[in-house]
């Protein structure tokens, strides 16, 4: 029987195959015991599906036949009434992750037309990620114009790198205008920040580094729990070997593809964001790193080594800048699950006087160094939702 009365919040995570979503108690003033539940609606080659996993544990699906543009039209609208028939409440607001705040030190704000066409103005800077991003709050605002809407940006948590980060080395002007660093990935490192002075205080006023590893991966080297250096960039292709994109590449090769083979600006992007990493090292074999273990291929053993080997050198870099280390946190689904490509990393990291456990738990919040290590390592889940709702709450409230 649905509860009618009891105000929601919904968060969405727009991907470019699924959307990811959770329902929270709007009433809630953002103390942080408001989810109620976890879902995702993912499209499949005829149809698409949505599971949700209330707090409780209890689980409900529903499927329809696929309809065109994932973050749009058709999709939203089977999840809007969805939520409206099965949700215990009504809807009273929605917050979104968006990928590029720009130069927005502050990680929610509330939409409105301004902000709106200020997200937009950034869609060149990450052409793929935020117009995923901006269509459910269009569409919501067109549909549903009712819901207050909130937006929280990956970028946010980084805008304390100093000069020394941000610059890449071009000539002042250019990063005058925007062609600097500005690090991603902000969400979980924003949600890590704020947990990790249960698990580990002396980290979490010293110096940590925190290595989101999933399909996307990045690292963040953190003082104090601020950020002071992180390995994402202008775009999300710097840095670390991801599922499909290089990480670190020396441009000198774009500029042979573009002159020797005549490679295009769209032949680069789909070669940079769908065909390197994991899955091009591997040679087609996956981008996943699930599949990748499970192979016996011997480029399926390289893919992965050379992960490793790019965690390993970043932590290097990110260790130099932070002048020491304290901790090493991992997270995001490879960062929470892979024990091997934990242990692998952590072997990596012993000349920092990390010294590791080699057993298999996996349990989040679990310690994975030795009693007298210098330096503590842990697992710990992430849940960007969790801050969006924050974000978003305590901007409800306020206006309210
Ligand atoms: P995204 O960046 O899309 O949010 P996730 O954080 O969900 O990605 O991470 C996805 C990655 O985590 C995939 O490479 C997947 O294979 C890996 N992963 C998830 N569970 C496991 C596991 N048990 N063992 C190894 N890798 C895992």
């Amino acid at each position: 029987m649905t509860d009618h009365s009891r105000p929601l919040l919904l968060v969405l995570n727009a991907g470019s195959s699924s959307i990811k979503f959770s329902l929270y108690d709007a009433a809630d003033s953002g103390a942080g015991n408001s989810c109620l539940g976890h879902g995702s609606l993912e499209a499949h080659a005829d149809t698409e599906r949505l599971i949700f996993r209330a707090a409780d544990g209890a689980q409900q699906s529903a499927a329809w036949p696929r309809t065109e543009g994932t973050a749009d039209t058709g999709t939203l609208l089977n999840l809007m009434e969805w939520i409206d028939h099965h949700a215990q409440g009504r809807l009273c607001a929605a917050a979104h992750r968006v990928v590029h705040g720009g130069d927005r030190t502050l990680t929610g704000a509330r939409v409105n037309s301004t902000l709106m066409r200020e997200l937009q103005a950034l869609v060149p800077m990450a052409p793929l990620h935020q117009p995923l991003c901006l269509a459910p709050i269009d569409y919501l605002a067109r549909e549903h114009g009712g819901l207050a809407q909130f937006a929280c940006f990956d970028t946010a948590f980084h805008h304390s790198l100093d000069p020394l980060e941000i610059s890449f080395g071009l000539p002042r002007a250019m990063t005058e205008q925007g062609l600097r660093r500005y690090g991603f990935h902000g969400l979980s490192y924003e949600y890590i920040a704020g947990v990790l002075p249960q698990y580990d205080p002396r980290a979490a006023n010293g110096r940590t580094i925190v290595a989101h590893l999933g399909n996307g991966a990045s690292l963040c080297a953190m003082h104090n729990r601020v950020s002071r250096a992180t390995t994402m960039g202008f775009s999300t292709l710097d840095g670390l070997l991801m599922g499909t994109r290089p990480g670190r590449l020396d441009p000198g090769v774009l500029l042979y593809l573009m002159r020797e083979r005549g490679m295009s600006a769209e032949a680069l992007e789909d070669l940079l964001y769908h065909r390197c990493g994991l899955l091009g090292v591997s040679g087609g074999i996956a981008s996943d790193m699930r599949e990748l273990a499970d192979s016996t291929a011997p480029a399926a053993a390289q893919a992965i080594a050379l992960f490793v080997r790019s965690v390993v050198r970043e932590i290097g870099a990110m260790a130099a800048v932070l002048g020491g280390l304290d901790a090493l946190v991992f997270t995001g689904g490879i960062g929470e699950n892979s024990a091997p490509v934990r242990n692998a990393i952590l072997d990596g990291c012993a000349w920092l006087g990390l010294q590791h456990s080699s057993a298999p738990d996996t349990s989040q919040g679990t310690c994975l160094s030795l009693p007298g290590s210098k330096v503590s390592a842990w697992t710990i889940a992430t849940d960007e939702n969790a801050v969006i709702a924050r974000h978003a709450l305590a901007l409800l409230h306020d206006s309210a």
